[in-house]
């Protein structure tokens, strides 16, 4: 077995039940890509859009790809067509301009919308307040060709657990107070946690790691 698969199938058995792993593969060739495929991977992560156009179109096309970086809204025209997931929604424009080519494409793209969380102003994000405005405009009907399945969230980088632990539990908070104010919606996707906090995250509730480098880079 690849050292790959090893790290794939020792992160499926740690996990519960129900929390999708998405291999995220921003600094991975594509053969290392095919060998998370053959162990059966099927989510799989890119934060640049040039970077997933190149790698996807030599690769199954049954793999699920998700958007996980800050996106400038000129780019989003090239993946409403077969995105499976836009993690994370970080402003009201990339929301705009999702629908405006996901209804060119005729289409509904499936989002997460992403919430600032931790203490780096580097990291992008909605604050609470932005959320629910924006939780209120998709329920009034405003992007009909999107449909937001849930938050995505970023910790801060620190060793110090007890703070991941509150922004995670914070996040978590969020997803519920929205699940609980829109209880029609289709509303199942916390996505949250990485190769450092993941395990706090599920602890918190998540239902979607995003993994890089503890996949494909586990011995640093
Ligand atoms: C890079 C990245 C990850 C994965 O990070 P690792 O620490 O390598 O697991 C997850 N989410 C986002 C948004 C990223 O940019």
């Amino acid at each position: 077995m690849t050292a790959i698969a090893n790290q794939i199938n020792a992160l499926q058995e740690e996990l519960p039940r129900g929390v999708t792993i998405v291999a995220v593969t921003k600094y991975s060739d594509v053969s290392d890509i095919q060998k998370a495929y053959d162990a059966g991977m099927r989510d799989f992560g890119e934060n640049r859009v040039q970077d997933l156009e190149e790698k996807r179109v030599k690769l199954p096309d049954d793999i699920r790809w998700h958007m996980i970086g800050h996106v400038q809204t000129n780019k989003i025209k090239y993946f409403t067509n077969y995105i499976y997931m836009v993690q994370g929604v970080d402003r009201c424009k990339v929301l705009k301009e999702l629908n405006k080519q996901a209804a060119k494409d005729d289409v509904v793209v499936r989002c997460t919308l992403q919430v600032h969380i931790a203490k780096e102003d580097s990291k992008f994000g909605l604050n609470e307040s932005e959320c629910m405005s924006l939780c209120k405009e998709i329920d009034n009907g405003v992007f009909p060709n999107v449909e937001c399945v849930g938050l995505m969230g970023m910790a801060t980088n620190t060793n110090d657990h007890s703070v991941v632990k509150r922004e995670f539990e914070g996040l978590k908070t969020l997803f519920d107070d929205v699940a609980a104010k829109y209880p029609h919606w289709k509303w199942d996707t916390l996505s949250m946690g990485m190769s450092g906090d993941y395990k706090i995250a599920v602890e918190c509730g998540s239902t979607m790691v995003r993994v890089g480098s503890k996949i494909f880079k586990p011995q640093s």
